[in-house]
């Protein structure tokens, strides 16, 4: 069945009837189907009501396909579902746009696209925005989205995970008096939802956790190996840790040595998880916002050229950011 007849179908059987008593709130634009806005778009659409409407783009066509074949087989009832042919055409009737980008370039040229599209100003329009991108861009884009809604950003934590199985935490940037109407929406998609202060604020949460999140990973990586070539077992070391002043969320929860938490990435031989390019992307983002901040960081270079260097080893390439352990020489 050719894409255009099975997109028709979709939007058939899940087309509501019309109706008069028209609710604030029912049309959803998703734009971004890759790998966390393909299952946080299930989720939200699954978890509205039929009465909803929600209206979906990608670039890549082959995600909307995808998309439409799992709505179909699901059979999960929830919102009418459309797919747009663009970005432009995603918006127009939409109250709520949810954006869930790579990079801010796509933010940037997905706002171009959706805010051109609007023949009238609003201050009703709410823009979502969960991409992970720099605070500055962010604040650039929300003053451009200011004439035609509000744009908050909500960039989460759980990975692909917590997207499948909807239980993801967002860091939001948004004026107080806007939470009741954005958190009932982030909810469908996740299970927390932390208020960080306005616009922009956050990515900068988001950015300031990663970059902790980063240079733990490394010294968890660090220690273990030390800590194993000094002749420890590597479960007792990581159990002294855990309960010392060590403790932390790499050596806790996401141990960097194989066979010491069984649900780790690195039981897996790393597979899974965050990836280190993720990794190195937040990383970035933490430098330059701290260049504009004028915030000193000591180790962020280092700890971007140690990424750097196991994301081009073939034997680290592509796997979680854990696998700094095996770029070390850890034994496994
Ligand atoms: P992804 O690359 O898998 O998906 C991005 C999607 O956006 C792709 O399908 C792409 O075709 C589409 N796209 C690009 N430009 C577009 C445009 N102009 N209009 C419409 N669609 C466009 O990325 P992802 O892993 O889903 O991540 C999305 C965001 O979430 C990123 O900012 C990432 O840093 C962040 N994030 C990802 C994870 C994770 O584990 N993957 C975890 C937390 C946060």
């Amino acid at each position: 069945m050719g894409t255009s007849v099975r997109l028709w179908r979709l939007v058939r059987t899940h087309t509501r009837a019309f109706s008069t008593t028209r609710r604030q709130l029912d049309n959803y634009a998703f734009v971004g189907l890759g790998q966390m806005g393909f299952q946080m778009a299930r989720n939200l659409q699954a978890k509205l009501s039929p009465k909803d409407n929600v209206r979906l783009f990608d670039v890549n066509r082959g995600a909307m396909e995808r998309l439409a074949q799992e709505m179909e087989a699901s059979q999960a009832g929830g919102a009418a579902v459309s797919f747009a042919d663009s970005a432009s055409d995603v918006a127009q009737a939409a109250d709520v746009v949810i954006t869930c980008l790579p990079e801010t370039k796509h933010v940037k040229t997905a706002y171009t696209s959706i805010l051109e599209s609007f023949r009238s100003s609003s201050n009703s329009r709410l823009f979502i925005d969960c991409s992970t991108i720099d605070p500055s861009s962010s604040r650039e884009v929300a003053a451009s989205a200011s004439a035609y809604g509000v744009f908050v950003d909500a960039p989460m934590s759980g990975g692909v995970v917590g997207a499948t199985a909807g239980t993801l935490t967002f860091m939001l940037g948004a004026p107080e008096h806007l939470l009741p109407r954005i958190e009932p929406i982030l909810l469908r998609m996740g299970k927390r939802v932390l208020h960080c202060g306005p616009q922009g604020s956050g990515l900068s949460a988001k950015l300031a956790n990663n970059y902790l999140l980063a240079i733990n990973n490394i010294a968890t990586a660090e220690a273990m190996n030390l800590g194993v070539r000094w002749g420890l077992d590597p479960k007792v070391l990581a159990g002294v840790i855990n309960v010392s002043t060590g403790r932390c969320w790499p050596s806790e929860v996401n141990n960097p040595v194989p066979g010491v938490v069984e649900t780790a990435p690195a039981s897996r031989d790393y597979a899974g998880g965050f990836g280190i390019a993720l990794m190195r992307k937040d990383l970035r983002l933490a430098l330059t916002a701290a260049k504009e901040a004028g915030a000193r960081l000591e180790l962020a270079d280092k700890a971007s050229q140690v990424y750097e260097a196991a994301e081009s080893d073939e034997r680290c390439k592509g796997r979680d950011f854990s696998v700094v352990y095996r770029y070390l020489g850890g034994k496994e």
